[in-house]
């Protein structure tokens, strides 16, 4: 039974390869995205639905403009470079939910990002607004939730052809949908980022506000503070990623790259 589920999951790896633009690792990707944005557009659709957006003019406006910024840097990135596949159907929104016990943000599959109000007062600024988004955004250029969604599929349904699955099972597949794109704590399904996606995500995150003209050394105090912030209800950031010193050790070590981004970005 094992060794048939690990032929399969071969398989898959064969068949279902995809490369994480910049960075150049190879990844599970078993669903096409324009299957995994309608998923995540729903579910985005679902959870503005069910919240409460803030009515801070202010903390929306940043939120808003510092999402643009480097949205628009890195598409216009990601085509000088022709790696314009990884951005197909993406339809950017940024939206502030009034939630100030959440100190989180995620952005799904597809451009959707949502941040919350708890969060807000730990960035301090825009450039903190801009560590975090681009953190986020990350994520989704890096297809982190097909990866994860993909790795459950082929664990969970081990060889019953995906899209039957996709097609048959609706709440299973929008269960594992939320849990893969970082909303876990919604649908009871815990499925933190590995290590090595929030890793990534850092490193892509910081070249992604380089290329916006954002410093890439504001990540480091936005970390300490977050770090300094832990407590009894870890934030999304910190429950399953790098020790902080780590974490910060990896972000020093990944500036002088994100220096070049900012310098080409003029
Ligand atoms: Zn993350």
């Amino acid at each position: 039974m094992r060794k048939s589920l690990f032929s399969i999951l071969l398989l898959f790896f064969c068949l279902g390869c995809s490369t994480v633009p910049l960075t150049g690792r190879k990844q599970l990707s078993l669903i096409p995205s324009s299957q995994i944005n309608s998923l995540s557009f729903q579910s985005y659709d679902d959870v503005l639905k069910e919240s409460k957006l803030s009515n801070n003019k202010q903390q929306v406006n940043l939120v808003k403009k510092v999402g643009q910024n480097i949205s628009s840097a890195v598409e216009k990135y990601m085509k000088q470079n022709g790696l314009e596949e990884h951005i197909e159907g993406f339809q950017w929104e940024f939206n502030l939910i009034q939630d100030d016990e959440m100190i989180n943000a995620w952005c799904m599959p597809g451009g959707k990002v949502a941040f919350y109000t708890g969060i807000m007062p730990i960035c301090e600024d825009e450039a903190g607004v801009a560590v975090v988004m681009s953190h986020e955004i990350a994520h989704a250029i890096a297809e982190h939730g097909n990866e994860r969604m993909s790795q459950q599929l082929a664990l969970q349904l081990g060889g019953s052809a995906l899209s039957v699955a996709l097609n048959q099972q609706p709440q299973l597949t929008q269960q594992l949908a939320m849990a893969a794109f970082g909303l876990g704590a919604q649908v009871g399904v815990l499925l933190p980022y590995s290590r090595s996606h929030e890793s990534e995500a850092d490193e892509l995150g910081i070249y992604f506000m380089a290329m916006a003209g954002y410093d890439p050394k504001e990540a480091i105090p936005f970390w300490q503070r977050m770090d300094a912030k832990g407590g009894q209800r870890p934030p999304e950031f910190l429950s399953t990623h790098p020790e902080p010193e780590n974490r910060i050790k990896n972000i020093e070590k990944a500036i002088p790259k994100a220096m070049k981004y900012k310098n080409q970005a003029g």
